[in-house]
């Protein structure tokens, strides 16, 4: 069984091809991120026209990697949402073209969903499960009782955490996307400043980190009007400190209140170094299985939406022809 994936929910054009579900037979993508960078983030036009010049030599990429064909496809995935509604478009009207031309199934799959399935080309997954989902818009714990059920027991009621480690890297003058950069420094610093965690309240598994950030933004202005200036590895050691923090004790609770046999990390701040070793020492000791997705399959990819794509076939999920793209896709659409 052949699914094709395509993701063009943001600044990655990628599409993939997997086998069976699990086994990954081509995954490509295409980053844009140098064409951003100069200002600061993505910029939306840009995105959707790289798409239209990047996604048919992504495409051709990829069937040449599998040696496959167009053809030989069982279904098409394609991210219908959340994300940049012209870049989505972009790839939404490609895999329709594509379903209509060649006969083929269309699913349409939630981008969400599609970094949770990540976790399942490592390995599979066991019910109940815990994913926690951290990435450049979404932070939130996603409960699923069996495949294809997303149930998010908590959320961010502001910044998504890879936005607030984007926001403070702006602060510290570094280039876009700011993660990987604070991710690094961090390493070579001590987390000495005592920055807010917020816990929100008792039971709460909702997330905030717009505080945070601008208590790091206060902090460096602070100390400039005294003429100081504060180590940026001890800013970034301390901020990213105060976000895995919170991140980890959440979830570690979550994962007792619900008693899960997996617990699952997805999104971009999935890469994130100080998150995984952290999540690594803590899950050591407890009796819960921890999977952690190699770092190209936490950032934005096409193998991830086929993966998630091949459950959702298999459930019997079909999107018709006039499918559209939805930039405010709820993930409970998946749940039967
Ligand atoms: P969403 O998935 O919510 O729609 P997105 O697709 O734009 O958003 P991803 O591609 O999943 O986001 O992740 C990108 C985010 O991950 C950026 O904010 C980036 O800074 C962050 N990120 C990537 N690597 C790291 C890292 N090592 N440490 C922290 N953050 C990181
Ligand atoms: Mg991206
Ligand atoms: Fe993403």
């Amino acid at each position: 069984l052949y699914i094709l994936g395509i993701e063009t929910s943001c600044d990655e054009t990628a599409v993939a091809i997997i086998k069976n579900g699990r086994e990954i037979v081509a995954n490509v993508v295409a980053s844009q991120i140098e064409s951003h960078k100069r200002f600061g983030g993505v910029v939306p036009e840009i995105a959707s026209r790289h798409h239209v010049e990047q996604l048919t030599i992504v495409l051709e990429e990829a069937l040449h990697q599998a040696k496959l064909e167009i053809s030989d496809m069982d279904a098409i995935a394609v991210t219908e949402g959340p994300g940049l509604v012209g870049a989505l478009l972009i790839g939404v009207n490609a895999a329709k073209a594509l379903a209509f031309a060649h006969n083929i199934p269309l699913v349409a799959v939630h981008h969400i969903a599609g970094h949770i399935y990540a976790n399942r080309l490592v390995k599979e997954m066991k019910f109940p499960l815990l994913a926690l989902v951290v990435s450049g818009g979404h932070t939130e714990l996603v409960y699923m009782k069996e495949h294809g059920h997303f149930e998010v027991i908590g959320e961010t009621r502001d910044d998504a955490a890879g936005e607030a480690y984007d926001k403070v890297a702006r602060v510290l003058n570094m280039p876009y996307p700011g993660g990987p950069h604070i991710d690094r420094l961090a390493q070579t610093g001590e987390p000495t400043l005592n920055l807010p965690r917020a816990w929100l309240e008792e039971g709460s598994y909702d997330f905030s980190f717009s505080g945070l950030k601008s208590a790091v933004i206060n902090t460096v202005h602070n100390a400039e009007q005294r003429g100081e200036k504060i180590a940026p590895e001890t800013l970034a050691a301390s901020f990213q400190e105060s976000v895995i923090d919170v991140l980890v004790t959440k979830t570690l609770k979550a994962t007792k209140e619900y008693n899960v046999k997996q617990v699952l990390l997805a999104g971009g701040v999935a890469a994130n170094k100080g998150l995984r070793t952290r999540l690594e020492q803590v899950f050591e000791d407890e009796d819960v299985e921890l999977i952690i997705p190699p770092l190209y399959l936490c950032t934005d990819n096409a193998a991830m939406i086929a993966a998630a794509g091949s459950i959702f076939f298999e459930k019997g999920q079909r999107a018709e022809l006039n499918l559209n793209a939805n930039p405010g896709l709820d993930i409970s659409i998946h749940n039967i």
